[in-house]
C-alpha cells in the first residue's frame, strides 16, 4: 500500500505488530489501545490515532481484535511479495545483522551480500551468495533489490552508497557513522551504535 503516513507511524506500527506477534494465536483476543500504548510506554492518543490512520476503530467495550489489527498492519507497511535487500560489507557486524535478521518474522528479504574481499566474493552466508561489489550494477538490477544495509568500514562509506544509489537503490539502512548526503527522494536511516551507547555513557546516572 502507497498511503502517505508519518514515519514515526510507521516506526510504530513495526513495533505494534512485533509486540503483538506473540498473541496471535489466542483466538478472538483483543487489546486496549491503553494497554498497547503501556506496553511500549506510549501515551494511549498517538497508539489510537495511528491505528484510526489504517483505518481501525477499537470496540468500546472489548478494544481492537489482534488478528485483525496485526492484519492492517501487515496491509499497510508490508508490500506483498516482500522486499528485496542487499547487505553490503560482511565483516563482523553484516554477518551479525544477516543473522538476527534472517531470524525475524519480516517481508524484508536479504537476497545478496556484497564485499571486495576475495575470500568472501563467491561463498554463501547461510543460503545468500555473496557478490563482488563491482557486480552490485547488474545483480541489483536482476534481483529487483531497492534496500541496502551499509555495514562497511566508514572510510568506505561514501563511495560505496554513491555505488549502490547508481545501481538502483533507493532506501538505505546506514550501519556506518558516516553521515551520507543522499538525494531528496532516498530513504536514509541512520544506525549508529557507537554515538548510541556513548550517547548513554554520557548521560547515566553514575
Ligand atoms: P572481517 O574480520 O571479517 O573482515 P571486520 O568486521 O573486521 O570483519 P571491517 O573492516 O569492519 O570487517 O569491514 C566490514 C566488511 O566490509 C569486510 O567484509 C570488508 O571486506 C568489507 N569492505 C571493506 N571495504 C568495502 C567496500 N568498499 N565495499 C564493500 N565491502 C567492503
Amino acid at each position: 500500500m502507497n498511503m502517505k503516513l508519518p514515519s514515526r507511524t510507521v516506526e510504530r506500527l513495526s513495533k505494534y505488530r512485533r509486540l503483538l506477534d506473540k498473541y496471535k494465536d489466542l483466538e478472538e483476543a483483543h487489546i486496549y489501545s491503553h494497554k498497547l500504548a503501556a506496553l511500549l510506554n506510549l501515551t494511549p492518543e498517538p497508539v489510537r490515532r495511528d491505528l484510526m490512520l489504517i483505518g481501525l476503530n477499537g470496540n468500546h467495550r472489548k478494544g481492537y481484535n489482534i488478528k485483525a489489527l496485526i492484519g492492517m498492519i501487515g496491509n499497510t507497511i508490508d508490500r506483498k511479495e516482500g522486499h528485496q535487500v542487499a547487505l553490503v560489507g560482511i565483516g563482523n557486524l553484516g554477518r551479525a545483522v544477516l543473522g538476527f535478521i534472517r531470524k525475524a518474522e519480516t517481508k524484508m528479504n536479504i537476497v545478496a551480500a556484497f564485499d571486495i574481499d576475495k575470500n568472501k566474493i563467491n561463498t554463501y552466508l547461510s543460503d545468500v551468495p555473496c557478490f563482488d561489489l563491482n557486480e552490485a550494477g547488474k545483480v541489483i538490477r536482476d534481483k529487483n533489490i531497492r534496500i541496502a544495509i551499509l555495514t562497511v568500514p566508514p572510510e568506505a562509506a561514501v563511495s560505496t552508497a554513491a555505488l549502490l544509489l547508481q545501481s538502483g537503490i533507493r532506501g538505505i539502512l546506514n550501519f556506518t557513522s558516516v553521515h551520507l548526503d543522499v538525494p531528496q527522494d532516498i530513504y536514509l536511516k541512520d544506525y549508529d551504535i557507537i554515538t548510541s551507547l556513548e550517547e548513554i555513557g554520557f548521560f547515566i546516572n553514575e
